[in-house]
């Protein structure tokens, strides 16, 4: 969970984060649709009853060969290589249980690892889950972070799925997500590949993930300024890019196909990230600011958008997910609008607070 910019709210959001798909009981009551109840405990029921709940909700991949359920799931690799990536969740540094839902965790979960799939400019082809959770978790905790995981895939990945995972108990929430990407016959798009007069150009929203997180903090906490449950609900409508992002995962595959020279997703921050990909390639970069939207300061410093940022050679067609907010140039660091800008971001070890809620 990144840190706060020291930045207002923007205004109006631009309209391109679409609230995800819900699995139909993702807010279920106690009773589940098989009428068993679902204030039971993994501690109570076990590892192999907890995994007979959540098999059948879990998105199956076309690429599976053999699926979850051996020691090893087997998975296609038709074009002889394939991508392989990982990010892990933790109860306090990257959620609050008062508010993300399960689904909302297994949906980010998904999300936050498609797009590093996606921006290799590979199509994502299977995830592997592991999960470590309190004992006395309910058993609709798992089956609404795997209700999330379908729902991801399904939205954003149609044909990825989950092949295998593991299970375990922790006094702290744990998902630990490892994804597959086919690059179909493609060179992966590094983030190395950058040259002077190239285009930069980002698909996916900017500083919402941010915005969305700094709403939760100012208007979803308690008078101690604990995250609240209740007041987190109230502001869903405009949280969903926080809790539920939306990356544009096809556009990693359009990219590649447009010829990006390089290509990242925003995680940490437009800022950080863009410095990352301008530090790799050995060049600088110059932000349009007046192309950052409402607010460039969260843009630049707000983290989780997830948006896919991307180079292109000047005189490339930049695919229908993109556009232009900046161009390659010689030197190192970031620019905007010619200024020199700081290239700082989210930093687990030196920005969580140690606040769990
Ligand atoms: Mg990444």
């Amino acid at each position: 969970m990144p840190s706060l910019p020291d930045a207002p709210l923007p205004g109006t959001p631009e309209g391109e984060v679409t609230p995800p798909a819900r699995g139909a009981d993702a807010d279920a009551g106690p009773v589940e649709d098989d009428g068993s109840v679902g204030s039971d405990t993994l501690g109570a029921i076990g590892e192999s009853a907890a995994l007979a709940r959540i098999f059948p909700r879990l998105p199956t991949a076309a690429s599976a060969l053999l699926g979850p359920g051996d020691d090893s799931a087997v998975i296609a690799a038709p074009d002889g290589r394939f991508v392989v990536t990982t990010d892990m969740m933790i109860h306090g540094p990257d959620f609050r249980l008062a508010w993300s839902t399960p689904h909302d965790l297994g949906w980010k979960a998904a999300a936050s690892n498609l797009s590093d799939v996606a921006a290799m400019g590979a199509v994502p082809s299977g995830l592997v889950v592991a999960i470590a959770a309190p004992a006395d978790s309910p058993v609709s905790l798992l089956e609404g972070i795997a209700d999330g995981l379908r729902d991801a895939c399904d939205a954003l990945a149609p044909g990825c799925g989950v092949v295998g995972g593991d299970l375990s108990v922790s006094a702290t929430l744990t998902i630990a997500v490892t994804a597959f990407g086919d690059l179909e016959g493609r060179s992966p798009v590094l983030r190395s590949g950058a040259s002077i007069g190239d285009v930069v150009a980002v698909a996916g929203v900017l500083g919402e993930a941010a915005a969305s997180l700094l709403l939760l903090f100012t208007e979803g906490v308690d008078a101690d300024g604990r995250p609240d449950a209740r007041l987190g609900a109230a502001l869903r409508s405009r949280t969903s890019a926080q809790l539920a992002p939306t990356p544009p995962i096809a556009a990693g595959r359009a990219a590649a196909l447009a010829g990006a020279t390089a290509m990242l997703d925003l995680s940490d921050g437009l800022a950080i990230d863009s410095a990352r990909l301008a530090g790799a390639s050995g060049i600088g970069i110059d932000f349009d600011g007046g192309s950052l939207g409402p607010n460039p300061a969260m843009a630049l410093g707000g983290g989780e958008d997830h948006s896919l940022l991307a180079t292109f050679p000047p005189e490339a067609s930049l695919p229908s997910e993109f556009r232009q907010i900046g161009v390659c140039v010689a030197g190192s660091g970031l620019t905007v609008d010619g200024h020199p800008h700081d290239s700082s971001g989210w930093d687990p070890y030196r920005d969580w607070t140690g606040l769990l809620g």
